[in-house]
């Protein structure tokens, strides 16, 4: 579906300039009296410009971070991740169970109207990053025109518009991906054997892999500016003699490669024994890379930098088992189905679909029922219904603030440690998005 002003926000989005435009004022923000305001979808282009001629207006009045949004250790949640399907082409050994996972029945997963719609919220409430993520997101049949939605979001705030994937089929998406806006792809690739690559997939694919790496650092060249990271989870006696391999790949490569620590979920098997922790790959590469230093890591960064002297790339490590990052953590997270999880290892979820569909009498948004609600939010605006009206839709987002904040708001100060994590019950990988 075609929004309006989206064929000029790509028309007007030259490759490299990731960091679009200056943040949507308009959003929902807590007063130093508590008071709150609510938002309002935008739609038409009446409105669309009206809210760009009071832009700089807005920005000498912007207000602190959205309540809504901050938990109750200050953390702001600017970073969202949803994922967009459950599906996926691959079988990861510590993703997913070798038979799959039971799917969902396919009402039961967002549409891709309901999908732009909590994105729009988020960003109206100060989100500045949206991650698409899976099952595997380049699986979903309308992936690209739902990037396109989402990316006219970059008028209203959004600055970051991320992928995770594991690469296999991404290399024949990436150009139009760009051109809705894509400013930075996780690629996941365990081996660089490609016999390996089969053992830890338990699939083919290693060269389409390649060729959407490959993809990425000549659009790079041309100025695409896509910060690419290669996600690598290290399991002891699997893939842990690939640890200096991947190093290299940084020597004359723009791009991060990141060591993640194998974590237990649902179903893969998770040992103690299996994890290599974050400390043993660092003495291996360090025994190799004697130089090696550590990197400033931005504020919010889920990850260690690290850098040898000399190679263009870099490495970080996801320590999630041994140091926990969640201080600083300023991540939400959307299942597949619709629900709210504040922590990747917090049980908890809150339906945000179920609350939507209060708008549609239960069912599925569609592309028609969002027409439909456009036309009642406009009618509200110009005050010609009574926001009574079941279709209404300053309802049901006050009800989705309230519920996101009351999640927001009971999230812990950090999650389980190791020892508790393992017996934990919690979703499969795959099933919340990584
Ligand atoms: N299919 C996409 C991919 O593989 O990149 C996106 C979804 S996947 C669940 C997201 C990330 O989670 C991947 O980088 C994957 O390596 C990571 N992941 C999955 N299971 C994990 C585990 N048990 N421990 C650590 N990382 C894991
Ligand atoms: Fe699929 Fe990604 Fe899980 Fe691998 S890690 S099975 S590619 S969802």
């Amino acid at each position: 579906m075609a929004y309006p002003g989206a064929a000029a926000c790509i028309a007007a989005r030259p490759y490299g300039k990731n960091h679009l435009r200056p943040r949507n004022i308009s959003r929902g923000v807590a007063s130093a009296a508590g008071a709150r305001t609510y938002p309002s979808h935008h739609f038409s282009p009446e409105q669309t410009a009206a809210q760009s001629s009071t832009r700089r207006e807005a920005i000498r009045n912007a207000k602190p971070f959205s309540a809504f949004l901050t938990d109750t250790f200050q953390r702001r949640h600017d970073y969202l991740r949803i994922s967009i399907t459950e599906k996926c082409n691959l079988r990861c050994l510590y993703c997913m169970p070798e038979e799959g996972v039971p799917q969902s029945p396919s009402p039961d997963l967002l549409t891709t109207p309901e999908i732009f719609l909590l994105s729009s919220t988020f960003v109206s409430q100060g989100v500045t990053k949206i991650r698409l993520t899976g099952g595997e997101p380049t699986v979903r049949r309308d992936m690209l025109p739902l990037m396109h939605q989402i990316g006219t979001l970059r008028s209203k705030g959004l600055r970051e518009l991320c992928l995770t994937t594991n690469g296999i089929s991404l290399h024949r998406k990436l150009d139009s991906m760009v051109e809705a806006g894509l400013t930075g792809v996780n690629l996941s690739l365990d081996t660089l054997d490609p016999w390996q690559f089969q053992v830890m997939t338990r699939r083919k694919g290693f060269d389409m892999v390649m060729k959407s790496i490959d993809r990425i650092l000549e659009m790079n060249k041309l100025g695409a500016g896509i910060k690419l990271k290669i996600n690598c989870v290290v399991m002891r006696g699997m893939n842990d003699q690939e640890i200096l391999p991947f190093v290299e790949l940084g020597r004359e490569q723009d791009l991060e490669v990141r060591f993640i620590e194998y974590m237990p979920f649902d179903g893969n098997k998770w040992s103690e024994g299996k994890m290599l922790p974050f400390q043993d790959m660092l003495d291996t590469i360090r025994a190799k890379f004697p130089t090696l230093r550590k990197v400033q890591d931005h504020k919010n960064d889920t990850s260690k930098t690290y850098e040898v002297p000399g190679f263009v790339g870099r490495m970080g490590f996801i320590t999630s088992m041994t140091h926990n990052f969640c201080g600083t953590c300023n991540r939400l997270r959307i299942t597949s189905d619709g629900n709210l999880k504040v922590c990747l290892f917090d049980n908890d979820e809150v339906s945000l679909r179920d609350i939507l569909r209060k708008a549609s009498n239960g069912k599925p948004i569609d592309e028609t029922t969002l027409e439909a609600l456009k036309a009642i939010e406009i009618s509200h605006q110009q005050g010609i219904l009574a926001s009574s009206n079941p279709l209404g839709t300053t309802e049901y987002e006050r009800e989705l603030l309230d519920v996101i904040e009351l999640a927001v708001k009971g999230k812990k100060e950090k999650h389980a440690g190791i020892g508790e994590l393992e017996n934990m019950k919690n979703r499969p990988m795959i099933l919340i998005g990584g």
